[in-house]
């Protein structure tokens, strides 16, 4: 029996030359040709005002929250259900982590409670693009101008997605907000292993995000010849990849309309394929907003209760098929628990409990998974 991993990481073919050829330029520290050439074609494609690569999506979260001087006393308001890393970042600054809870049709954020959560400490707003699926971004934009906050967009899955506004203007993901950080982490579209990108959308963040990123020195300025000499100017770290991992997601960035494409197929083939089962009552699909576009990152099915989803997932498993659960709310994690001061989040708790991930990947048949979930449904 065929084993089906839940992620397979897909190679274009190109990364390998042109990792070569980075190493023949004799150039493999941070912002070399093959940084450069990533840079360009994110500004190019998706309009980004600036892009600066980092080695995650954890370190661009906290270069944002080193960069709008988030510290003790701040409170930022995110969701729960979410990676550790959208709230850990704000946490190493000492600011108080107020989640909010997800919608009742989607795991993105409830919109409409996060004005409930603004005081007069609060920040800034850290909207989730669950799955790739657009938050309402209008709304949010709305409360983060009302009240003054910053708002940073964690895209880690949302590359190439778009939000369709009131104005009627499709615009990426990522270029929205003040900020944001975007995943190439192996389990994402396009990825180099590990890696990230930070998204600077606000002319005044740009200088000082280059200082940040380079150990709190001036050097990219004296690299462009705008500064005779570089020192250290700022507090910062070094969250700048080598240009070996630059030159590997170029190739994959080369290829994103067909690696997109390939997901879409799959991820409409589940659709399809699984719609039967959910009309008999068995779990929901997915469900797409309608100014949001779907750039197939993930397929989840969401069950009515725990028992469900684990019956589920033994069945697959025991079909050789590997389909995962995730994010435990960070409201109740073991590090958040004792802090977390605010109320229920009942959502949270559902998707927690019931959201179940099919494999997906660029590979992937999926019509074995289909077929093994009908055969646990409907044995004939
Ligand atoms: C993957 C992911 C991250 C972290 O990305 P890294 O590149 O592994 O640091 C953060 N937030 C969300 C929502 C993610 O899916």
């Amino acid at each position: 029996m065929e084993h089906i991993g839940f992620n397979v990481p897909y190679f274009t073919g190109k990364e390998t030359h042109y990792i070569y050829q980075a190493v023949l330029n004799r150039k493999i520290s941070g912002d070399g040709k093959y940084t450069k050439l990533c840079h360009k074609f994110f500004e190019e494609r998706f309009g980004f005002l600036k892009c600066l690569l980092t080695t995650s999506c954890t370190d661009a979260l906290e270069m944002a929250a080193l960069l709008l001087n988030i510290k003790e006393g701040d409170e930022v308001i995110m969701p729960s259900y979410t990676f550790v890393s959208t709230s850990n970042a704000f946490a190493l600054r000492g600011a108080k982590i107020v989640f909010c809870d997800s919608r009742p049709d989607h795991p993105g954020i409830d919109e409409d409670m996060i004005e409930s959560l603004v005081t007069d400490r609060t920040r800034a707003i850290v909207p989730v693009h669950y799955a790739g699926i657009a938050c309402d971004m209008d709304k949010i934009m709305a409360i983060a101008k009302k009240y003054n906050l910053f708002v940073i967009e964690d895209a880690a899955q949302a590359i190439d997605s778009y939000y369709t506004g009131a104005d009627g203007i499709k615009r990426p993901l990522g270029s929205i907000g003040h900020l944001a950080a975007f995943s190439f982490h192996e389990t994402k579209n396009i990825m180099s292993g590990e890696g990230g990108m930070l998204v600077i959308n606000d002319e005044r963040y740009i200088e000082r995000a280059e200082i940040i990123r380079e150990k709190g020195t001036n050097r990219s300025q004296f690299f462009r010849g705008e500064v005779d000499k570089y020192g250290w100017v700022d507090i910062g770290s070094s969250f700048l990849p080598s240009d070996i991992i630059a030159a590997f997601l170029y190739a994959q960035l080369e290829n994103l309309d067909d690696i997109q494409q390939k997901r879409r197929q799959i991820w409409e083939a589940y659709y399809e394929g699984l719609k039967p089962l959910a009309d008999s009552g068995h779990f929901t699909l997915p469900v797409i907003p309608e100014y949001a576009t779907n750039n197939s990152h993930m397929f989840y099915l969401v069950f009515d209760n725990i028992e469900s989803r684990t019956k589920a997932i033994d069945w697959l498993k025991q079909h050789n098929i590997n389909a995962v659960f995730h994010y435990i709310s960070l409201h109740n994690s073991p590090y958040y628990t004792s802090r977390y001061d605010g109320g229920d989040l009942p959502q949270t708790d559902r998707y927690t409990d019931c959201l179940l991930r099919l494999p997906m990947y660029y590979d992937l048949n999926p019509q074995i998974v289909i077929d093994t979930l009908k055969k646990f449904y409907q044995p004939e």
